[in-house]
């Protein structure tokens, strides 16, 4: 099995050297293990944490061993009934290319007739689900509302931006790094307006887009998007925030955000949250997803990189933003 270990702790921005590929031997299967030929695996802004051995919410990835992540594969071995050989299966032991455990590391899932299976890895899986918790339990987002979303044309952004829609929302704004996705973002994912963050100051360009304020701020990004937005908030605003990718690879001190006292005077209440703490909603947005899904209501993009040699340039790739929609490895 080829496997992706992390050898030091970057300081910063990750480099190629923080790195090492490794040929493993897999022992012979045991009583109840399976081998699943890996098709997929994801790389999430999540793992740059997990590089770093600071406290956090999920445990520091081991020096000097294999890293893992969401992944999905096929069962190509298997000394378990539950798990027979074909069967399309979700797990967690992502960074290699053949993953080998007992049958309870690995949840068989159906196959997607005409879609791909790293779906189950976005818009099917945890991305999608994150957006749709954030909304939901964290931002109360009511019809009629207005929605901005930072970090709009990654995978959790291009859900928030869709299923805010579903949910009713009035209108939807969004910020991308670049001009084809501010394009993107309005043509294909019916966003009603978007801006591109490198191009002017965030908090002018909201004012713009925003003249009746925004209800609901769901942040993936934090710095100059969290100030800019809170500018925009109208009174009894909520801003959920899942994510500060500004901050993930600097080492200079954030600054906070200026207009703090806006929380008082517009009655705002902001709230951080982990999708871990929140699985119970899979089951709701799993039903209401497959039936979006089904209805051809939902638009997504892939960028896909293949081999798992190269699964760090694609990580490093998706912190600088060279992926839309879900960034995925092919490792098959
Ligand atoms: P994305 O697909 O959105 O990929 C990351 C994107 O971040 C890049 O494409 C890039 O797009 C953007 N980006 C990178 N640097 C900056 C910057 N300095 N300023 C603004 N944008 C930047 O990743 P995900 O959808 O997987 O994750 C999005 C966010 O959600 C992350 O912050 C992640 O940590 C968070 N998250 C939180 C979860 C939770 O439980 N709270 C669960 C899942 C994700 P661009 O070209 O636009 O710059």
């Amino acid at each position: 099995s080829t496997q992706v270990q992390l050898v030091s702790r970057p300081d910063g921005w990750p480099t190629a050297e923080d790195f090492r590929t490794v040929t493993v031997q897999l022992d012979d299967l045991g009583e109840n293990q399976v081998r699943v030929a890996n098709e997929f695996m994801s790389v999430d802004p999540y793992m740059r944490g997990r590089m770093s051995d600071a406290k956090s919410y999920i445990p520091p990835f081991v020096l000097g061993e294999t890293m893992d992540g969401g992944a999905v594969g096929r069962v190509v071995a298997s000394r378990s009934a539950d798990l027979p050989v074909g069967t399309l299966v979700l797990h967690q032991l992502g960074w290699r290319d053949v993953a080998q455990a007992d049958a309870g590391a690995f949840r068989a899932v159906a196959d997607l007739p005409g879609a791909s299976p790293s779906l189950y890895l976005g818009i099917l899986g945890m991305t999608g689900l994150t957006a749709y918790v954030g909304l939901t339990e964290i931002a109360h987002l009511a019809p009629g509302e207005t929605v901005f979303v930072s970090g709009a044309a990654g995978a959790v952004g291009t859900a928030v931006g869709q299923i805010a829609r579903l949910l009713g929302a009035g209108r939807v704004i969004g910020s991308a790094g670049s001009d084809e996705k501010v394009a993107l973002l309005k043509e294909k994912y019916g966003f009603d307006a978007a801006l591109n963050y490198k191009t002017a100051p965030v908090r002018e360009q909201l004012a713009e887009l925003a003249p009746g304020g925004v209800d609901v701020f769901f942040d993936n990004v934090g710095g100059d998007h969290l100030e800019a937005a809170i500018d925009v908030m109208n009174d009894h605003g909520r801003l959920a925030l899942c994510g500060a990718i500004s901050q993930y690879n600097t080492t200079d001190t954030a600054e906070g955000p200026d207009n703090m006292v806006k929380f008082i005077k517009g009655s705002l209440s902001m709230r951080g949250f982990t999708l871990g703490n929140h699985l119970d909603k899979a089951g709701e947005y799993n039903e209401k997803m497959s039936e979006w899904f089904a209805d051809g209501e939902i638009q997504y993009d892939e960028t896909v990189v293949d081999g798992i040699e190269n699964a760090v340039d694609a990580f490093l790739g998706l912190m600088r933003g060279a992926n839309t929609g879900k960034m995925v490895v092919r490792t098959s």
